[in-house]
């Protein structure tokens, strides 16, 4: 569950750089390359950047994705600075003026927009740009909010369309928005990112919706080709069974079917969280081992503050415990032995829980824990400034040197 480097690393590093987030590059590498390679070429990956913008992580995804999904200015200008040259694609519901403004000026390669009230700003900031009508074109996805079935919006996690909500066009105000298109606004295509969690089958599921639905609004009104279709990201990440991935051949396989069935689409993915939720863990140590009312409890160096995942989705994140032989009080060593445990952080709220009642065979005070699937949603969504503890550390585990190199065939 926790790559040997990264342990190693885990283990060697002094209380007082507890708690840490370790991130192995290498494995990064490994996973975005084999995603890269179970995707039809033609096929366009882009990396959702809210997932996690660490600038080491960035610069490792950069070789294997097409481009970016940005969802603010600030991701944006970070994109823009950290990994210059490689295509942007800008979306989210209520981008400010400025943040199109911005868009503009740094020549964001595609731009989702959410409402006709949005299309109409960015048109007038569009015509207003120097870059407008005599320049370049703006080039833009209609982000659609589509009905999902019960079987497609079966075991997601979350679900950002399909029902009521402020994502994306309803599809009829989708068809309205094409009357307002006017230069130097260049619709490309249907931008469509429906819910998180879902595995291969039902991922298909949505993109042939999504497609189809796109193809038939691209033939009435008769847009100029190629058209685009982004089918958004949300591919699962199973925090039960993390040693489990997404099956990713499974979904490159339906989605080269799904290319070969629409001739003139071009097919775009943008996930995140299973691009680097695999490559960080949550390092930190058990400050304390105690029993309430019969139940046990570990008490460690952090937190919630510093990994709200599990409290934002609401599952146990899972662990590995990294023994530490040595206990230099003259006391007895706090401790839980063959028993569920409940692991907290040092917040003073019962909602500091980052696992409840997991059976372990061992785990004691001075022990350190390692919480894996944390290079994603983990510490750029936790609340840092609650009970002014410090700050973790952090980590980026270099990629090893590649000797072996693929011979050049001429
Ligand atoms: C968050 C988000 C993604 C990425 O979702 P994951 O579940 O991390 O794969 C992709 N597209 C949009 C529009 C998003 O808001």
């Amino acid at each position: 569950m926790i790559t040997p480097r990264a342990a190693a690393h885990a283990t060697a590093l002094p209380p007082a750089r507890l708690p840490a987030y370790v991130h192995d590059l290498d494995a990064l590498d490994t996973h975005a390359r084999a995603v890269r390679a179970a995707l039809p070429p033609a096929v366009e990956l882009y990396y959702a950047t809210k997932a996690n913008p660490a600038p080491e992580l960035l610069a490792v995804l950069a070789p294997h994705v097409t481009g970016f999904e940005v969802a603010s200015g600030g991701e944006l200008a970070h994109v823009r600075r950290t990994v210059p040259g490689r295509p942007v694609a800008f979306g989210g519901p209520g981008k400010t003026e400025d943040e199109l403004r911005l868009a503009l000026a740094l020549g964001a390669e595609r731009l989702h927009v959410e409402s006709p009230h949005e299309l109409r700003l960015l048109t007038a900031l569009a015509r207003d740009h120097p870059a407008g009508p005599a320049g370049r074109p703006v080039d833009v996805l209609l982000r659609v909010n589509l009905p999902l079935t019960d079987g497609e919006r079966g075991g997601a996690a979350l679900t950002m369309g399909g029902r009521p909500g402020p994502f994306g066009l309803d599809p009829r105000d989708a068809e309205d928005c094409l009357r307002l298109l006017r230069a130097p606004l260049r619709l490309r295509g249907v931008h469509a990112h429906l819910a998180s969690g879902l595995g291969a089958a039902a991922q298909l599921a949505v993109a042939r919706r999504v497609t189809a639905w796109a193809r038939d609004l691209a033939g009435r009104h008769a847009l100029p080709g190629p058209l685009e279709v982004n089918l958004g990201g949300g591919m699962a990440v199973d925090y039960t069974r993390p040693q489990e991935r997404f099956d990713w051949a499974a979904y490159g396989k339906g989605v080269a079917d799904l290319a070969a069935r629409h001739p003139g689409t071009v097919l775009r993915i943008e996930p995140g969280r299973s691009l680097t939720a695999y490559c960080g863990w949550y390092v930190t140590e058990v400050l304390d081992v105690k029993h309430s009312h019969g139940h046990a409890f570990a008490v460690l160096r952090g937190g919630t503050h510093h990994l709200r995942t599990p409290v934002a989705k609401g599952h146990d994140q899972p662990f590995t415990v990294l023994p530490v032989a040595g206990w230099e009080r003259p006391w007895p060593r706090p401790a839980a032995r063959d028993e569920p445990v409940t692991l907290c952080g040092q917040l003073c709220t019962p909602k500091d829980v980052l696992a409840r009642d997991v059976p372990v065979a061992e785990l004691r005070a001075g022990d350190r824990v390692a919480f894996a699937l944390a290079g994603a949603y983990a510490w750029n969504i936790s609340h840092h400034g609650f009970l002014m503890h410090p700050a973790p550390t952090f980590h980026f585990l270099p990629r090893a040197a590649r000797t072996a190199r693929t011979p050049r065939t001429a």
